[in-house]
């Protein structure tokens, strides 16, 4: 099956234009699907990256990718070894150095040549001493027999025996002529792609090993000590380095080196061994380098070497999502035929049990229109929900597999988020009914997508000196921020001077790691609501985040924020209209909340507060101080 044009699939056309979350695809299960041989191509998306890999592979030049963990930076640094030609592979072989045993001679031949040449050198040993026993015992034979014709047999066994040990001593020095083959490509379908990160200096750089018996003939020769490092493995290949900021700076220094000179002497790596004083000639070190990292690892790294790299190569960002199309859609079925076929062992995957993959990929995007790039923990979903399929013995993986899968592959902070969730609802300190003053159910996410429902308290209270506000914890600046922001509005339509008041904000049950930056909405609500004394709907729960002229700003996680207040048992998410395209929430909680989209505070109020003659003037005022916001239309 080719994943070109094909047949609109009818059995499923959800999606009337896009021709089905398989693309219209017609597959019956995953095995129908041709998954390409080169790496290259079975890379999906990244179409910059790819072609630049593609360039590069073609002119020999360094690339540098940065972007998310997962998105198939070391998968494409392996592709583009696979695009080097395979005619210009290496052997490289170290010799003995009869000038001087410390620094071994290199030698490089064409890939397969070495093992011939050590080969011929272990045959030519072997004959030398074959020929060399031949020899000692003629020798004994004719001693021995001299010594027992003079009747002096036992110094004829002690002739023999000197005769013999002076033999297998002295033999050593012909095998210390075999030469090491340091690297060897002889079996080498592609070019090498060594990956060295996190690689610590000896594994990078290459070693000499110690030599515990340095001499009394015992010695293992220096030549024969010497190791290779990833930038000798790869050299006329690949050597792709991944969060290269962690690599020391002297590392950086000397990788540095190595591009610079394609090549690079071998010495021992911890300065109290014997190796210490063994240096090779130099190894040839001519790799093409991939570095990868985030947008951190750019900035921390060896600014010579990232200098290096782009002077003499690209630089490539790596996208997170990408746009969903019904071509985007057969790429990613076809992406399942790639990990099942990797992995080996897994079921492949039924024709709903891929498209619940695809809804996966939707919802991980986070963007409405858009599948996730992360594939890699796409793919663990992928093998997980096998896995199950295998386990209860059966010869595809289906949609319960894999939603059961869903449940299962859920990050530590997912775990931990909802074991907290759990605990906390022993204590339900979550009010989802009736209607209480100064307190609003806020959203926030943990980890990256775990919503929970966390409710904040808004107190008034006179105050001593200037109007103070007193936030606990580490909210205490987004707090600040957030009543600076409403108090522009405040001061206009209340009659309540805060100045003179101190306004006190809790989180009820406040955790640690919970980013607060969405929750300014929330906090104003509530400080309005304490402060005209006008109650909250305990029903709602909102997020957002809020301008100093009362506009409702866009905030990350609103899916997962959505599914919180859903689990908790609210009845209305209000979320800032800007973010009305992102909501993905699965099929279970969507009769369970209304979803209302707001682009100004007044419409939060209008929606959260209870107590009609109040709340309506309050919200008039609201809407005639900021109306200017308001006509403008959704500004967020
Ligand atoms: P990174 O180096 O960016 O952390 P990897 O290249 O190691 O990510 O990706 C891990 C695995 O995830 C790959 O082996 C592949 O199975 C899958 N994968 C990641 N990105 C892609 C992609 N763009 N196309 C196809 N598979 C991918």
């Amino acid at each position: 099956t080719e994943l070109g044009q094909e047949q609109i699939d009818d059995d499923k056309i959800d999606d009337g234009a896009t021709g089905g979350l398989l693309g219209g695809l017609t597959i019956d299960t995953t095995a129908d699907i041709e998954v390409p041989d080169r790496l290259v191509d079975q890379v999906i998306g990244q179409d910059r990256a790819r072609d630049i890999v593609l360039k590069a592979a073609k002119q020999r030049r360094h690339v540098m990718m940065i972007g998310s963990p997962g998105t198939g930076k070391s998968m494409l640094a392996k592709a583009m070894s696979q695009l080097l030609p395979r005619e210009e592979l290496q052997d490289i072989l170290v010799y003995h150095n009869p000038d001087d045993g410390n620094e071994p001679k290199i030698r490089t031949v064409p890939a397969g040549k070495g093992e011939q040449i050590i080969d011929a050198h272990k045959e030519e040993a072997r004959k030398h001493n074959q020929m060399r026993s031949f020899l000692m015992w003629i020798l004994i034979v004719v001693v021995f027999g001299y010594a027992l014709i003079r009747g002096q047999f036992l110094l004829g066994i002690l002739a023999a025996g000197v005769i013999y040990f002076l033999f297998r001593y002295s033999s050593r020095g012909s095998d210390a002529m075999i030469p090491n083959l340091l690297v060897n490509n002889a079996d080498k379908q592609t070019a090498p792609f060594e990956d060295a990160t996190g690689a610590h200096a000896g594994a990078l750089l290459g070693d000499v090993r110690h030599d515990p018996f340095q001499s009394g003939g015992m010695e293992t020769p220096s030549h024969d000590r010497v190791e290779p490092g990833a930038i000798h493995k790869s050299n006329k290949g690949v050597l792709f380095v991944d969060e290269i900021n962690t690599l020391d700076i002297r590392s950086q220094q000397k990788l540095m080196t190595a591009i610079q000179e394609g090549e690079f002497s071998i010495t021992g790596q911890s300065d109290r061994s014997s190796g210490a004083m063994v240096q090779t000639e130099p190894v040839p070190t001519n790799f093409i380098m991939v570095a990868a990292g985030n947008l951190d690892a750019m900035e921390n790294m060896h600014p010579a070497l990232r200098n290096r790299i782009k002077g003499y190569g690209y630089e490539v960002y790596m996208d997170d999502t990408i746009e969903d199309t019904p071509e985007m859609r057969r790429k990613y079925t076809r992406f399942i035929a790639q990990e099942v076929q990797k992995d080996g062992r897994l079921p492949h995957f039924t024709r709903d049990a891929a498209k619940e993959v695809i809804l996966e990929a939707q919802r991980r995007a986070g963007r409405k229109g858009h599948l996730t790039l992360e594939l890699r923990t796409l793919g663990g979903l992928i093998r997980v929900a096998g896995d199950i399929a295998r386990a209860s013995d059966v010869d595809l993986t289906t949609r319960d597999h894999v939603l059961e899968a869903k449940g299962r592959s859920r990050s530590i902070e997912q775990q931990l988020a909802d074991d907290y969730i759990e605990k906390r609802k022993d204590y339900d300190m979550t009010v989802a009914r009736g209607d209480v003053g100064g307190r609003v159910n806020g959203l926030a996410v943990m980890g990256e997508d775990s919503g929970i429902v966390m409710p904040v308290m808004a107190e008034i209270a006179p105050s001593q000196g200037p109007g103070e506000v007193i936030a606990t914890g580490n909210l205490q600046d987004i707090a600040k921020e957030a009543v600076q922001n409403v108090s522009a509005i405040i001061k206009k339509f209340s009659d309540e001077d805060i100045t003179k008041k101190d306004i006190h904000i809790q989180y009820v049950q406040s955790y640690e790691g919970v980013e607060g930056d969405s929750a300014s909405v929330t906090m104003a609500a509530a400080v309005i609501s304490a402060l005209e004394d006008i109650p909250v709907d305990q029903s709602v729960a909102m997020t957002g985040s809020l301008s100093v002229r009362g506009d409702v700003l866009p905030v990350g996680g609103v899916t997962h924020k959505i599914e919180a207040a859903a689990k908790s048992g609210l009845d209305t998410v209000i979320i800032p209209a800007a973010n009305e395209q992102d909501v993905m929430i699965e099929d279970e909680y969507e009769e369970m909340v209304d979803i209302v989209p707001v682009s100004h505070i007044s419409e939060v109020l209008d929606i959260a507060l209870v107590g009609e003659p109040e709340k309506d003037s309050l919200v008039d005022r609201l809407k005639s101080i900021t109306g200017q916001a308001l006509d403008s239309g959704s500004t967020a």
